[in-house]
């Protein structure tokens, strides 16, 4: 599991140290700093894409189907997947 930090409180904390600019400071001193920093409270967030097959769109994650269409035939646009909550919206 990945350890995710806050930069602008790393930052924040380099300066405090140094006084500038990573002066007198040597890489075991950076790198403790940076290991010492709180995780942020971020959650993984788990991506996937409809692919159509017919009247059905399967989610890539867990390989649901479900329908794409309405009763009135309307289409049915999911931003998360019903079955496993993966994101379907595009990102860039
Ligand atoms: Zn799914």
């Amino acid at each position: 599991m990945p350890k995710y930090i806050d930069a602008e409180k790393l930052v924040l904390e380099i300066k405090k140290k140094s006084g500038g600019l990573l002066s007198g400071w040597d890489t075991a001193g950076v790198l403790a700093v940076i290991l010492n920093q709180p995780s942020a409270d971020v959650k993984e967030v788990v991506r996937g894409k409809w692919e159509q097959d017919g009247v059905y769109q399967m989610c890539s994650n867990c390989f649901s189907n479900f329908e794409h269409e309405d009763c009135s035939g309307g289409e049915l646009i999911f931003p998360f997947c019903p079955s496993c909550g993966a994101d379907m919206r595009e990102v860039e």
